[in-house]
């Protein structure tokens, strides 16, 4: 059989974040032998403070999907806690809450869900699994990538308590980085072969914030945990999504030269933030936020692009965020990395098991749904900063969910939010061009809103001097 077949061919994968567990246990699934490596320890045996820092996720369709590909009930298992978040709630200066955004057509919501426990209950699936995890192994050097006869070869430093710091070098049939946003495996790959990369930082900082939990209402959730929490003011913004304990993970996001404008001053930070979110502000007090302020990392933000991903003998491919770095403002960049392993799957299998053949087709398929998406994520700091309170924005989005609503079946609109968070199977390129259509209409139906209100204002001013004559 096709799995028996695979069982030869041995996969390493390198990162086991998020998108190298999915990987792994994707490769698995069709039979192929497989390694994957990890520079940190492993998490079970870590009970250090430190590494209990929270960023949330939302997961969407796209990243579902792919869960659900590789194994429908490891994807339900994994899902089990999520908490779903239907909408936008828009906290104004004045504390007030506004919460008519829904992200759906029909109530379909994105989920909340911490970064660190999905990818602890991805590697618990794994330790159920005959793959083969080596933690405490840092990636050093990949050789034979260019070689038709040697297989590619991996080189680590192994780093595990057991052992005194040594090298260790691995070959393989196949490899795969997935080695996150400074991917040493990306950095030895485009020194052998031409891949073009561009990488940029955005002048945007962001600083980790929390809303406790509930100790004494009726509910353990101070706010709505439903809504995915906006604090919308232009330049900067805050925003809060619920964990399943109550709390709220809350991110800070703003231009370097604001949060540097505070020097060390906690004091000036915390005057600042009780004018800007005096809600939010009660919610966190002055001392945990002084604290954060003073002793929580400061994350930057910075895109990556590369092409192609595959090295031309087709033996070693990059995926996830070492491939194709986003902003956050989409909350789109493990679900595109999850999808990523449902697109090079089904590569797979159409090529019956082939993969060197299913890389060189991976990177041509996938080179402009990436760049899109990448772009999109950018684009959406201005609509999530700024336009979620302008009126015109909201009157086309009423039109546009209208649109979508009740229109669908006849001229079958969907709106863009819809398409890249509900519709996994509409590729990210192709939802751009159903926009630019839509954009069209929409731009006609705003053009013929405004000469309506002047016509009106015309007549209604024609008519009182006509009053006014007639006097
Ligand atoms: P990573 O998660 O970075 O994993 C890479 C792994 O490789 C790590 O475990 C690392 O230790 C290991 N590694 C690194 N170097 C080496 C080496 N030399 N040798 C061996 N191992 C190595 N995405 C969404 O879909 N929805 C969201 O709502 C969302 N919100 C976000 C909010 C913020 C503030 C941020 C920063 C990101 C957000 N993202 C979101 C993006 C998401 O976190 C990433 O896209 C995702 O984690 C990428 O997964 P990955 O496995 O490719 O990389």
């Amino acid at each position: 059989s096709a799995k028996e077949d695979n069982k030869h061919q041995g996969i390493g994968i390198v990162g086991a974040g998020l998108v190298g567990c999915l990987a792994a246990l994707a490769f698995a699934a069709k039979g192929f032998s497989v390694t994957l490596f990890e520079l940190r320890p492993d998490p079970k045996e870590v009970t250090n403070e430190k590494n209990l820092r929270s960023i949330n996720l939302a997961v969407s369709d796209r990243g579902i999907r792919a869960l659900k590909y590789v194994d429908a009930e490891m994807a339900d298992r994994v899902l089990e806690h999520v908490i779903p978040m239907t909408g936008r709630m828009i906290h104004d200066l004045s504390g007030k809450k506004q919460e008519s955004q829904a992200y759906g057509l029909f109530g379909e919501s994105i989920n909340s869900i911490d970064r660190s426990f999905l990818n602890d209950c991805l590697l618990d699936e794994i330790r159920h699994s005959d793959i083969n995890v080596h933690f405490n192994h840092k990636l050093i050097r990949l050789d034979n990538l260019s070689s038709e006869e040697k297989s590619p070869k991996m080189t680590f430093l192994d780093n595990s308590e057991s052992t005194e710091s040594k090298m260790k070098s691995y070959e393989f049939d196949y490899i795969i980085g997935a080695d996150g946003a400074h991917s040493q495996f990306r950095y030895q790959l485009q020194k052998s072969m031409r891949m073009n990369i561009s990488q940029e930082y955005i002048d945007m900082q962001y600083l980790e914030l929390s809303i406790p939990s509930n100790t004494k209402g009726d509910s353990k959730f101070h706010i709505d945990p439903n809504h995915l929490h906006i604090w919308p003011r232009h330049e900067f913004m805050l925003i809060a999504l619920a964990n399943e304990d109550g709390s709220f993970t809350s991110t800070f996001f703003s231009p370097w030269s604001v949060i540097e404008s505070f020097g060390t001053s906690s004091d000036k930070f915390v005057e600042f933030f009780k004018y800007n979110f005096p809600d939010a502000f009660e919610l966190m007090g002055e001392e945990k936020l002084k604290y954060a302020f003073e002793s929580q990392p400061r994350g930057s933000l910075m895109q990556v692009n590369a092409y192609p991903y595959h090295n031309p003998n087709g033996r070693a491919l990059i995926i996830g965020d070492a491939a194709h770095l986003m902003v956050p403002f989409y909350g789109q960049g493990m679900n595109c990395g999850f999808e990523d392993i449902r697109v090079l799957m089904e590569l797979i299998d159409k090529n019956n098991g082939e993969v060197s053949e299913s890389f060189k087709q991976y990177s041509e398929l996938r080179a402009e749904d990436l760049k899109t998406i990448s772009k999109l994520a950018l684009d959406n700091y201005h609509e999530m900063s700024s336009k979620v309170t302008n009126g015109w924005y909201l009157f086309r989005k009423k039109i546009d969910n209208m649109l979508g609503r009740y229109g669908n079946g006849l001229f079958q609109w969907i709106p863009m939010y819809t398409m890249i968070s509900f519709r996994g199977d509409i590729p990210y390129s192709k939802a751009v061009k159903i926009e630019k259509r839509q954009t069209k209409i929409l731009n006609a139906i705003e053009v013929g809103t405004i000469a309506g209100f002047i016509l009106f204002g015309a007549a209604k001013l024609a008519q009182h001097y006509h009053k006014l004559s007639n006097k």
